[in-house]
């Protein structure tokens, strides 16, 4: 393909670039938007589902914590006779019964033995004054629940989130410890209830950055520090509530995480759905669409193609149509010229002769003005034949014709024509009988002057006879052939009188 293509070429070829790539940027226009869709429904999604969790969880705490701000009040009034213990005993039964959450209650005095528990466990069998929880409302005098690190129940052996208050004595100073440990169990259950997909996670974490249960469910992370990870971080600066996406670090999956704190408990929930999964429908959804669009792009471009060669084609095809016709034209023109040429003299033929008489003749007549023909015959010609031969005979009327030409058809529309043998006629418009004498004249003078030899002739040499007439046609009453006619009887009164001579038809003899 040359680069010097015409703009319609290069028209369509913009044309289809153009399509294909309209195509592809909408299609890549509109699946990024579905992308954005896609991405913002699933934040709404982990919003939601981060709230139902934080709800959840604080409900479960609540309950466990009323049950205990009752305890505390009644260890309290009640003091911690065998007898008030007994009483307690049975309150704190029908408690788990209620709360399903709850793996324990139990009391324990200030030095961490225990005073009374739902336990089976005999009371002198353990002491708790070790415990997290039991330090810290040991040491912190300001009435409030406590969450505390999860632990394994000593008389349970299952995980639990142990929820305490302090106990205090009449004088303020400490007086013990209740406990409700919440099972860890009960929020799995919960949790494996939840739609997060293959690669989602939740999580249940305390403000001060330790995991309490997360799903996928693993012993090792239950207690395990969060504070170097990107989410406790984000929530901490971004916090209470907000998304991030964050790649997991504890299994490298990138993850919309969406967190939450609870309303009344320094504890926080994470609820993060994969990245991946979440935007798999898309993928797929994209995948198809493009090798759709591929498809689209390849057909339209093929097409373009094709019809960028067709169009090459075309224009190629006119090109060598008006080359051909260009060059037809040329040959029409010199098979024209050649049918109003004489072949042997060059001067016009009969039949151009004929139609420019005709032509001449009317426009004479139509604008009034003089026309006027010489009729020329070479003297005894039959005679320069019989002695030089006819290729001679043609030379000679040759010259004789070129001569002619060169004197008589001077203007454009003057016009010399073999008539036939070795008979001349000169056509002269816009001319009257006495000029055209003068040319008739000139020409006999002319061709004597040759001195061609011609033994056959009177005179020894080439000589010519002219019959002359010229006139204004008149309307209705002349033709071309009069005007033929007369110029023939003219010439042949130049033979009769002896030849070498003009004779103008309707003067008689001029020379
Ligand atoms: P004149 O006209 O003087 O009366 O005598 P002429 O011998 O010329 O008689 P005429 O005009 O009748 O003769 C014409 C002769 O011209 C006949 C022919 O031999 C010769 N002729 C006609 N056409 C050609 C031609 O094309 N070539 C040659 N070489 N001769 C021609
Ligand atoms: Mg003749
Ligand atoms: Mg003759």
């Amino acid at each position: 393909m040359s680069s010097n293509r015409p703009p319609i070429i290069w028209r369509a070829i913009a044309f289809v670039t153009i399509v294909c790539l309209s195509l592809i940027v909408l299609d890549g226009w509109r699946s990024w938007n579905a992308r954005a869709v896609q991405l913002g429904e699933m934040d709404i999604a982990a919003a939601n589902l981060s709230r139902a969790m934080a709800q959840q969880a604080d409900d479960t705490f609540k309950e466990a914590d009323t049950a205990l701000l009752g305890l505390a009040e009644r260890v309290e009034f009640d003091g911690t006779s065998a007898a008030a213990m007994k009483r307690l005993r049975g309150i704190l039964l029908m408690r788990r019964q209620q709360l399903p959450q709850l793996d324990g209650l139990f009391v324990y005095d200030a030095n961490g033995n225990w005073l009374v528990s739902t336990s089976s466990t005999p009371l002198n069998r353990f002491n708790n004054a070790d415990r997290e929880y039991f330090i810290f409302h040991k040491q912190h005098r300001e009435a409030g629940v406590h969450i505390g690190v999860p632990i394994i129940s000593r008389s349970s052996g299952n995980w639990v989130i142990p929820v305490s208050r302090r106990i205090d004595n009449a004088d303020g100073s400490f007086g013990g410890v209740v406990l409700a440990t919440v099972n860890i169990a009960f929020f799995k259950r919960f949790y494996d209830t939840l739609q997060i997909g293959n690669a989602g996670a939740v999580a249940l974490v305390l403000d001060s950055g330790t995991m309490l249960i997360r799903r996928p469910y693993d012993t090792k992370l239950v207690g395990a520090s969060m504070r170097e990870t990107e989410l406790y971080r984000s929530y901490l600066t971004r916090g209470p509530v907000g998304t991030a996406f964050i790649k997991s670090a504890q299994d490298g999956v990138t993850r919309l995480n969406s967190y939450r704190n609870l309303q009344d408990y320094p504890v926080f929930v994470a609820a993060a759905l994969s990245k991946d999964e979440i935007l798999h429908e898309w993928w797929r959804d994209t995948i198809w669409h493009s090798a759709g669009v591929l498809c689209l792009v390849v057909v339209v471009a093929l097409s373009g193609w094709h019809l960028v060669r067709q169009i090459e084609l075309r224009i190629r095809t006119e090109a060598e149509l008006i080359k051909a016709h260009d060059s037809l034209g040329r040959l029409n023109r010199t098979l024209e010229m050649l049918a109003m040429q004489d072949g042997l003299t060059g001067l016009a033929n009969r039949r151009q002769f004929d139609l420019t008489l005709h032509n001449e003749f009317s426009h004479a007549m139509r604008q009034g003005s003089g026309l006027a023909l010489i009729m020329i015959d070479v003297d005894c010609f039959k005679q320069y034949n019989d002695t030089y031969g006819h290729a001679a005979g043609d030379e000679c009327l040759r010259t004789i014709s070129q001569l002619i030409r060169n004197l008589a058809a001077r203007r454009p529309r003057d016009l010399a024509a073999r008539y036939g043998g070795e008979e001349i006629a000169v056509l002269l418009p816009d001319t009257g009988i006495k000029d055209a004498i003068a040319i008739a004249d000139t020409i006999r003078h002319a061709i004597r002057d040759l001195g061609l030899e011609h033994r056959g002739s009177p005179d020894g040499i080439v000589t010519i006879s002219a019959g002359v007439e010229a006139r204004i046609p008149i309307i209705g009453a002349d033709d071309p052939t009069q005007l033929i006619q007369a110029a023939d009887k003219a010439l042949y009164e130049a033979k009769r009188e002896g030849r070498n001579r003009v004779v103008a038809a309707t003067r008689g003899v001029a020379h």
